[in-house]
């Protein structure tokens, strides 16, 4: 086919955001369970296969359990997902935890219990203002210290431990047998040719995204141009800000008290707005965006940046046609409605992985739904290069809001604004 030169750049000035889990890779939802099987013939921990599996799946499901209110996520960002599982393990082994690292029993449950009572905070819902969430919170940490002290010695072991080293190796081994690598570089080049501008949009740790990216060739492709919400929640100077905070927590200081400092307050709201245990947030598309508005060849530098999102002025120059391209209707779809309206932009949802079968279009309202949906990459590749123009695409003409002083105070962080990850440093 030949394309005449209206045609051959007919995404200009598009944005395409790709997710990578179960968009741009698809691991094999049991692939674990061959990854455990693999560790366990090298390494008695005590525990038999089945035993691990429930260890691995339970740390699953806490961190999901964690990230709905807005703790850090374990699997996204304490090491790999598995010397998390490790770290399980290890609970329920007591020849690894007591003759490793000398934790007793009643440790070890006052540390379960203390993960189980967060889990009820979810049950019981987190009802009321900003403030009084706030205030909750450093009564809840005040009410139980010990569990979180007990815990920092034996993960830092662990995860510094020979045993963790091989079974992320294992893991790393495991994992390239058990996904299924498409070669995206020729679709990811022609979108380019078209005018298009590429990035990534996921969740997590940018060393471990970026190295599933060099995994399946697309690292150079994507070179400063993967947005993780690690970059987000770690707003320059936060590290500084944290300690302060950390420091009262420990000391019992009031959350008045803290909240009169306004660098706390700043501080706080950039990391209420992306932190990224809320994962992605629709304050998080809104750094982004930003980020992209600010530097659209390397967007990357601009999401760690405060300075470089807060400032609108780019947003004139460099106003943005969005295309977000995902698996997870709540994590790729629903926080842009959220956050710029039904039809704010393109939203594509392949629905394909572990979770496709979650959240279908008959059960979502029609605004809704994702602009375009497909069950395999065949046909969405054919979309994406033959089908999507530019003008389909709306124009973001307003810079999404990421003033977060004002939102602090309108007490309107959502979607999942529980401040407890405030003390993550200490988790
Ligand atoms: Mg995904």
């Amino acid at each position: 086919m030949n394309e005449s030169s209206s045609t051959s750049r007919q995404l200009e000035g598009v944005v395409i955001a790709f997710d990578i889990d179960n968009t741009l890779l698809s691991p094999h939802p049991n692939a674990y369970r061959h990854t455990i099987d693999q560790y366990l013939s090298f390494h008695d921990i005590g525990l038999l296969p089945e035993e691990a599996y429930k260890a691995h799946e339970k740390i699953r499901a806490m961190g999901n359990a964690l990230e709905a209110i807005g703790l850090p996520n374990s699997i996204h960002h304490r090491g790999t997902p598995e010397t998390l599982a490790l770290y399980l393990i290890g609970y329920a082994s007591d020849k690894f935890m007591y003759e490793k690292f000398g934790l007793n029993l009643m440790e070890r449950c006052l540390s379960l219990e203390w993960l189980n009572e967060v889990s009820e905070l979810i049950r019981t819902g987190c009802e009321g203002d900003w403030h009084s969430r706030f205030t909750t919170y450093i009564e809840y940490r005040n009410r139980v210290k010990r569990p979180p002290a007990t815990l920092v010695d034996p993960v830092r072991i662990i995860a510094e431990s020979k045993l963790v080293q091989d079974w992320s190796a294992t893991y790393a081994d495991a994992e390239r047998d058990n996904v299924e690598i498409i070669d995206f570089a020729p679709l990811m080049r022609k979108l380019q040719s078209l005018g298009a501008n590429l990035v990534i949009i996921t969740e997590g740790r940018y060393a471990l995204q970026s190295e599933k990216l060099n995994r399946i060739g697309l690292a150079e492709l994507f070179k400063n141009r993967i947005l993780v919400t690690e970059s987000a929640a770690r707003p320059d100077g936060i590290e500084d800000i944290e300690r302060i905070i950390a420091n009262a927590i420990e000391t019992g200081t009031q959350a008045e008290e803290l909240l009169k400092d306004q660098r706390i307050r700043n501080a706080w709201g950039t990391k209420l707005l992306t932190d990224a245990w809320a994962g992605k947030s629709p304050a998080f598309f809104a750094r982004c965006l930003h980020a992209i508005a600010a530097r659209p060849a390397a967007p990357q530098q601009a999401l760690s940046d405060s300075e470089a999102t807060v400032n609108d002025e780019h947003w004139q120059t460099n106003p943005t046609r969005f295309v977000m391209v995902g698996d997870r209707y709540e994590k790729d779809i629903e926080p842009l409605i959220e956050l710029l309206g039904p039809g704010g932009c393109t939203t594509i949802r392949l629905t394909q992985g572990r979770y496709g079968r979650l959240h279908p279009l008959g059960e979502l309202e029609p605004h809704r739904r994702p602009t375009h949906t497909f069950e395999h990459w065949d046909a969405l590749h054919a979309f994406l290069t033959t089908k999507l123009h530019s003008h389909d695409v709306p124009v973001i003409d307003v810079a999404p809001s990421v003033i977060h002083e004002k939102l602090i105070e309108q007490n309107g962080c959502s979607p999942k604004p529980y401040p407890m990850s405030i003390g993550s440093s200490l988790f």
